[in-house]
């Protein structure tokens, strides 16, 4: 991870392609576009990668899920369970259709700890989204369970896991629908991209009027097309599923780099007493982009990302405690409903109710938690050394800690 480590002349020829006709929409033009449809090219290899019967490509992650809610008539008031641990896109489209987000803890599998969504449930609960975080899944069958008790619907939220499975199926394929991104930093990038992915022909064929202004596509030209609903504009452009086209093929590559490299990092961590791993409810359906680990306290941690720092060899250990994207302890700007616009009632009082220290379980887990993300372009010698150097880190920090105690 990411996939543009590994951009090359695959991608150029398929973006050449498109340019040599000019034509960088994916909707119409049938004629001077002489058999290009690079969209329509990547939606069915997405949908044969991941099994799956409809895949919409829209222009980013964020418009995925935007887009998956509204097809799946979650709107004004109807709340939807999401976790403390996720990016904020997570938040961002729940609001963007009139929803309310119910920020819920995590734990060890770093997603909704069953448990917590059972507590979370009122009247008005209308979804549960798993946020598949990291490359690797949720619990997902305590979380089916739970949805089909209550009548919920489950939405993936598998952005960040592109090719990776939970019990032989594939993350995304499980829920009512799943969503990806193909942003630039993602396992498979088109630039800017993200797709919906279900087996409903109901939930695709609203998926495929909202991202397009309502449009049914039914008509032979875009003029005579009727607009049974209201939709809004998140089309993926044709230069950019041309990028997809290309990366999509290298999936099967990049996964087995990944694990590679992984178990050279896991193997030497796991000599180590302090250290242990992120609980993974199908190790097997793992797409190792990550290796994310916890040490015993929030101070020994807080040490070694230090310790990291000072010799330079941070980046790419993650330390999402303090990250403002990821987890909800450092969204001021959430807490503070500050959004340009007015919000509804149930959005506004929900969001001003929430509590910094509300979620000390999420705290007690994702205060020791460290990700380090899995390179593509490293050597096994690289990988050793990355590993060594982490754990001389803990080493260093633990024996001081014994020292200090
Ligand atoms: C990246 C990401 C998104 C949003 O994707 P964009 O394409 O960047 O809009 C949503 N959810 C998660 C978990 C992500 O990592």
């Amino acid at each position: 991870m990411p996939g543009f480590e590994l951009f090359g002349p695959e991608e150029r020829k398929e973006v050449n392609d498109v340019l040599e006709t000019g034509i960088l929409m994916r909707y119409g033009f049938d004629g001077p576009r002489k058999g290009i449809w690079k969209s329509k090219e990547l939606e069915a290899a997405i949908c044969k990668t991941i099994n799956c019967n409809y895949t919409q490509l829209v222009s980013s992650g964020t418009a995925a899920l935007t887009t998956a809610l509204a097809a799946l008539g979650i709107g004004a008031g109807d709340e939807v369970i999401m976790p403390t641990f996720t990016f904020v896109a997570s938040f961002e489209s729940v609001l963007s259709v009139g929803a309310v987000p119910v920020l819920t803890d995590v734990d060890e599998t770093l997603t909704l700890s069953p448990e917590a969504v059972r507590k979370a449930i009122t009247l008005r609960t209308k979804c549960v989204m798993p946020v598949h975080m990291c490359g690797a899944m949720a619990d997902l069958d305590p979380l089916l369970k739970i949805c089909k008790e209550h009548n919920l619907i489950l939405l993936e939220d598998a952005c960040q896991s592109f090719g990776a499975k939970y019990k032989g199926k594939h993350l995304g394929t499980i829920g009512h629908a799943g969503t990806f991104s193909f942003d630039f930093v993602k396992t498979v990038t088109c630039a800017e991209g993200g797709g919906i992915v279900t087996n409903s022909e109901d939930v695709y064929t609203k998926c495929d009027g909202y991202s397009d202004h309502g449009h049914d596509h039914k008509g032979v030209d875009r003029g005579a097309d009727l607009h049974p609903f209201i939709g809004y504009n998140y089309r993926i452009s044709e230069l950019h599923a041309a990028v997809g086209l290309a990366q999509i093929r290298k999936l099967d590559q990049f996964l087995a780099i990944q694990k590679k490299n992984h178990s050279i990092l896991k193997n030497i961590l796991e000599e180590l007493p302090e250290v242990s791993f992120r609980s993974i409810p199908d190790p097997a359906g793992d797409s190792h982009t990550f290796l994310s680990w916890f040490l015993p306290t929030e101070e020994m941690t807080r040490g070694v990302v230090a310790e990291l720092k000072q010799q330079g060899v941070l980046p790419g250990n993650f330390y999402w405690f303090d990250n403002n994207w990821h987890y909800f302890r450092k969204w001021d700007h959430l807490r503070q409903a500050a959004t340009l616009s007015k919000l509804n009632d149930a959005q506004q009082k929900t969001l001003m109710a929430l509590d910094p220290a509300g979620y000390p379980a999420s705290d007690k887990i994702m205060s020791r938690c460290i990700s380090t993300a899995i390179g593509l372009l490293w050597t096994e010698e690289q990988a050793k050394e990355k590993g060594q150097k982490i754990a001389a880190a803990i080493k260093k920090v633990a024996a001081t800690s014994l020292q200090v105690g």
